[in-house]
């Protein structure tokens, strides 16, 4: 579908967001609460506080749009996912700014999100097309069997603040491509990106309450409300394992259908045979990306006893030379943690390191700028016992640890509760073979640092979680497989 150029110059300011989009309403809550820049602390809008009473009351919205949405041919919905498609790129510079002044990110990866972002939106409005029943061959003369693929209903999603964009349209463009409906609770740290993801769907067409924003800090109350409800049939949440295994725990009693894309602690193993330059590369990346804020993030570095050296020289000297600031300042890499409480969180994993024999390469500490800063870090003697093997660091932190086998290595990689991603750096196939068919995790990316598409699945295994995101299979999460019987006259 061609969209007129007119509809698509930019209109977000995200000073103009502060409500929240309910039925095609922007509307108020029973209270406020505020959003700051975590670079400088500077206020930058007071959004609606909803109360559960108001998230129920979104439920039956996107109940009631449910029926005509779900009868529109896949063609239609397709049409409309690919208008909204086309405004976020024709509004990726002010979502860019957005996120970055909520989020901190770096600019640059603020507009690299948004064309990820988008990407869904448009992957999804192809695969509506592609949600194909099967017809399947007769067991008895008088039978025919076949499946029909049907939209589960009514869906939420909730979202954390690392990709506030990305992670809503992975689920959402997957949902309304579907034929179900969705209610979005956004973290309350980044309303601002979901919001105005949400203008852009009015903007696109979205009828009332298909795709609805609900912003609150009554977090856990907001999602009893939807584990609860009866007409909600699908929770698709992205967040920390804990949330996670609670949400799970109260979606049994009315059985709805999961997907639950948590946690990770990825191992990143660098072979004697690999190319070192590629290695280095690739650990950067993967390791400071969102200053190391994703899930997928490098979060233990294993290299092999014959590079390690040379790698760690060659390493440290680059992390020593990244540039820590506000994102929106030109050349900083490495932006703010979210909020005071992560950087808590990142000197006591670093603490509890250096307490049990670590040492520190590079930083070590929160940066001398104050705030929300912490200093880009190599640790090198990590040994086993420290909390920094076993939990997410989520900050800009490498522990580095030597190794000599790949049996042994292997072993350490797999010897976590959970099983996002994992990274392998080396030029032997058989290796190649042997290890990304026995590291136990959702993606292993073999001499690459981003794995992330929309065209791929993407999700874990053991406590990272249940169910993919994008790839054929996201759309999955979204539809029921209901099976046809005939029996011929
Ligand atoms: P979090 O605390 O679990 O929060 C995620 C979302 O859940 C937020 O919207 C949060 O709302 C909400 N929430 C918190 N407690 C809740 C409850 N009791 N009931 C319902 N909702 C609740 O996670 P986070 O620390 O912000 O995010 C980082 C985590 O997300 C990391 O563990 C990271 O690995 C994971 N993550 C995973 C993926 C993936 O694809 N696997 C991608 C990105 C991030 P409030 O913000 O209002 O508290």
């Amino acid at each position: 579908m061609s969209v007129p150029k007119a509809s698509l110059q930019p209109t977000l300011r995200y000073q103009d967001l502060d409500r929240a989009y309910v039925a095609g309403q922007w509307i108020a809550g029973t209270t406020t609460f505020k959003v700051n820049n975590p670079a400088t602390g500077e206020l930058l809008a007071e959004v609606a506080d909803l109360s559960p009473e108001q998230i129920d009351q979104s439920i039956d919205a996107a109940a009631e749009a449910l029926p005509a949405w779900s009868a529109k041919t896949a063609h239609e919905r397709s049409a409309i996912l690919k208008k909204w498609h086309a405004l976020l790129l024709a509004n990726a510079e002010s979502l860019a700014q957005t996120m970055t002044a909520e989020q901190g990110k770096p600019l640059a990866e603020a507009r690299g999100e948004v064309g990820y972002a988008a990407s869904f939106l448009e992957w999804f409005a192809e695969e509506a097309k592609r949600a194909y029943g099967e017809v399947i061959p007769t067991a008895f003369a008088g039978k025919r069997y076949s499946t029909i693929r049907q939209p589960c209903g009514v869906a939420v999603a909730i979202t954390p603040w690392n990709f506030p964009i990305a992670m809503l349209t992975r689920k959402v463009g997957a949902a309304l491509a579907a034929g179900c409906t969705m209610v979005a609770k956004p973290a309350a740290e980044t309303p601002l990106c979901a919001l105005a993801i949400a203008k852009l769907a009015h903007e696109a067409g979205v009828p009332p309450g298909v795709f609805n924003v609900v912003t609150t800090t009554r977090a856990a109350e907001a999602g009893e409300v939807m584990c609860r409800s009866p007409k909600v049939r699908v929770l698709s949440f992205t967040g920390s394992t804990a949330v996670g295994k609670r949400l799970y725990r109260q979606c049994a009693d009315t059985m709805k259908k999961l997907a639950l894309e948590l946690g990770g602690n990825a191992p990143l193993l660098i072979f004697d045979d690999a190319d070192i330059d590629r290695a280095v590369e690739g650990a950067m990346i993967s390791k400071f990306r969102n200053a190391g804020q994703t899930c997928i993030c490098a979060n233990r570095i294993y290299v092999q006893s014959g590079i390690y050296a040379e790698f760690t020289a060659r390493f440290t000297q680059k992390v020593a030379a990244l540039k820590v600031g506000n994102g929106a300042e030109d050349g900083v890499v490495i932006g703010p943690l979210i909020s005071a409480k992560a950087v808590q969180k990142v000197d006591r994993l670093v603490r509890d390191a250096l307490a049990k024999g670590a040492k520190v390469l590079v930083g070590g500490a929160a940066h001398t700028r104050g705030g929300h800063f912490y200093q880009p870090t190599v640790l090198e003697g990590i040994g086993a016992g420290m909390d920094i093997l076993g939990e997410e660091i989520f900050g800009p932190v490498a522990p580095l640890i030597r190794f000599e086998t790949e049996a042994e290595v292997l072993a350490k990689a797999n010897d976590v509760s959970v099983g996002l991603a994992a990274y392998v750096f080396t030029r032997d196939l058989s290796r190649t073979i042997r290890l990304t068919e026995g590291l136990q995790s959702g993606i292993v990316a073999v001499n690459d640092s981003v794995p992330a598409v929309a065209v791929a699945p993407f999700g874990g295994v053991k406590e990272s979680g249940l169910g993919r995101e994008g790839g054929r299979q996201g759309l999955d999460e979204f539809l029921d497989t209901k099976y046809v019987c005939i029996g011929l006259a």
